[in-house]
């Protein structure tokens, strides 16, 4: 299981037109009583997750970090400024890393092993920064999607663990094959907008192949973080708005039925790192 630990607002900057500029805004402090809110779930579900931080959080909020640590789960990266990696150079994109590191490093974080990709943004056009990545001391990515979509994605990615470039492991999320094509069951929207009776049978065939990869994020235990937020002028973004509304109020007991149903763990954990 991982968490990609930020709020709402700053994950979605990027499909945003109207807050362009807004990137690296510290994120309020409904992160805090989500991020509880998982390790909750997870600790009523006996089960352990990588924590991908965006790392404005742990700037706002070091005090949440160390209480994911004193929880027996992992720390990863999700990035400083939830950035688009193939709307950055390879050295912005390194900067931003670097940052990340040293902010984690700061509170006490020892052993990254990890990175996650704002919006699974390491694509064909930004495999670059997989050396980056494993230059600066990291030993594995889970940020290549296996599906295609606008935003991002490797449709004929493998969709199982794999040694990406030498010395670095890809986990990709979980799909499952139908007619040919993969479908996310992974978590996060697919999740929420999917029913879970659907999934549930994917979720059991796929996993008897092997370990699953899963993603969720805080808010999405929370329906109300996303129903109060404003609702844009640009087109585009209040249909992204409205998108991103679709099935939060059930989400949460999803979420619940799926800890319930599997017992998860952290990458650290299943790969012994
Ligand atoms: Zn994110």
């Amino acid at each position: 299981m991982t968490v990609d630990v930020e709020d709402w607002y700053t994950s979605s900057i990027d499909l945003f037109a109207e807050a362009d500029g807004d990137h690296g805004r510290p994120p309020d402090r409904t992160v805090l009583r989500n991020t509880r809110r998982c390790l909750e779930l997870f600790a009523r579900n006996n089960s352990k997750a990588t924590f991908f931080i965006l790392t404005t959080v742990a700037e706002a909020y070091p005090e949440l970090i160390r209480e994911i640590e004193q929880e027996g789960h992992e720390i990863g990266v999700h990035g400083y400024q939830h950035r688009l990696v193939y709307r950055l150079t390879p050295p912005e994109f390194e900067q931003d890393l670097k940052k990340s590191l040293a902010i984690l490093q700061g509170i006490g974080v020892r052993n990254i092993h990890g990175f996650r990709a704002p919006y699974w943004s390491i694509t064909k056009k930004s495999l670059w920064a997989l050396e980056i990545l494993k230059r600066n001391g990291l030993k594995y990515d889970a940020s290549i999607f296996p599906i295609y979509r606008q935003l991002y994605g490797i449709p004929d990615a493998p969709t199982r663990p794999y040694e990406i470039i030498p010395g670095l492991m890809e986990y990709p999320p979980a799909t499952y094959r139908l007619c040919g094509l993969n479908l996310p069951i992974a978590g996060g929207g697919y999740l929420r907008m999917l029913p879970y009776a659907f999934l549930d049978p994917m979720i059991r065939s796929a996993g008897r192949q092997g370990g699953l990869v899963f993603y969720i994020h805080p808010y999405e235990l929370d329906p109300a973080d996303v129903q109060g937020v404003e609702s844009p002028k640009c087109l585009k973004s209040r249909a992204y708005l409205l998108q991103q509304k679709l099935g939060r109020n059930s989400n949460p007991r999803k979420i619940e039925k799926l800890l319930a149903a599997h017992r998860f763990v952290s990458f650290a954990a299943a790969y012994a790192m």
